[in-house]
């Protein structure tokens, strides 16, 4: 036994690190009584947004742009009692908290849960209106990453981000770049709300759910050489882009309440809204999400035809594609679009650009 009492005995090393174990555990399994619980962050499904796409801030950014940095947060702190009007992401990110509810009450246990993660390069001093918004809405975003005028992009991965939504085209580049899948998101020009209580999202294929290996091609060689590509390798699976990950979680959650014997009530419903056709070039996507063991509620194939008009009627609460053409024609309908800059697209439309500067030096 130990004379000194400051050096506890071997037994008392023992127990002290029980007691500390206790104590980490009786912390951890601390909960509110009326709030839901957060899920623990290595099982929870992230979803990253920024302050810009969760809010309406294009006041304060004018702000910030016109007076600068210092009016900007003065602004900020003596507005801080009135909430944000409400931006682009939110009714997907309401959407989540529907699913997530939904699946307390079937799986009580699960820890498969939609977590979201507000990622701002805000300063801590805005702090308090993005919470007070929060809670007015009665939001459950329990994590905060406010990182003072630094892009928030390296923490990404530490938060486990598994979708990282902002209104910023450049971060949301520099998080493709770091292997996470990322959409800068866009407010419709008019605005038709998405139901409530179901979650749709919809994703275009060639350079989103797929690579861009075939768009390639038809960039390249014209569509006559692509539908021949493409009847050749029906049955090669196409690789993935930077959305699959996206679907696989979807399906994850869908198939919870299929077990549970509730397909028709399942809170999520995916779709693929593609320009490909069905007959000379459908088959090949198909096969590539069976080959996934992946399934889309809805696959639409519109050979060229606009995607707009029938977004409108799906009303997604997010619709990615790599194609700016696409992106507008969806929010001149009112749909809730996220562009993904990924592939080939994106080199042309750099290329274009450059041309178009040359042109006008000369
Ligand atoms: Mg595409």
């Amino acid at each position: 036994m130990s004379v000194d009492p400051a050096q506890p005995d071997a037994q008392g090393v023992k127990e002290e690190a029980v007691s500390w174990k206790e104590d980490q555990e009786r912390y951890e399994n601390l909960q509110p009584k009326n709030k839901p619980r957060t899920p623990k962050p290595e099982h929870a499904l992230t979803i990253a947004v920024s302050s810009r796409a969760l809010f309406d801030l294009d006041v304060e950014r004018q702000i910030f742009e016109e007076e600068g940095v210092e009016k900007y947060v003065s602004y900020q702190i003596e507005h801080e009692e009135e909430p944000l009007p409400k931006g682009a992401a939110f009714p997907f990110v309401e959407a989540l908290e529907v699913v997530n509810e939904r699946l307390r009450e079937l799986c009580p246990d699960t820890d498969d849960l939609f977590d979201v993660v507000l990622m701002t390069n805000n300063h801590a001093q805005i702090g308090v209106r993005l919470i007070n918004s929060i809670n007015y809405y009665g939001l459950n975003i329990e994590r905060f990453c406010m990182t003072g005028g630094k892009s928030p992009i390296r923490y990404l991965k530490a938060y486990q981000t598994n979708l990282y939504l902002s209104a910023d085209g450049f971060k949301v580049e520099e998080a493709l770049k770091e292997g996470i899948a990322a959409a800068t998101i866009f407010k419709p020009m008019s605005n038709s709300q998405p139901k409530s209580t179901e979650l749709r999202v919809a994703f275009d294929g060639d350079a989103v759910l797929f690579s861009d290996e075939s768009e390639e091609i038809v960039k390249e060689h014209g569509l006559d050489v692509f539908f021949e590509h493409e009847k050749a390798n029906v049955d090669n699976p196409l690789a993935q882009g930077p959305m699959k990950g996206l679907l696989e979680i979807m399906g994850r959650i869908q198939k919870k309440f299929h077990e549970q014997g509730e397909r028709l009530e399942c809170p999520i419903r995916t779709y693929l809204v593609t320009a490909r056709s069905a007959a000379s070039s459908g088959a090949r996507t198909l096969k590539t999400l069976r080959s996934w063991g992946l399934e889309i509620d809805e696959a639409l194939f519109l050979a060229g035809a606009p995607k707009g008009p029938l977004l409108e009627r799906i009303r997604p609460h997010i619709f990615f594609d790599d194609q700016m053409f696409h992106i507008e024609g969806a929010k001149e309908l009112g749909t809730i679009a996220a562009h993904v800059p990924f592939g080939i697209a994106q080199k042309s439309k750099k290329k274009k650009k450059k041309s178009a500067s040359f042109s006008s030096k000369t």
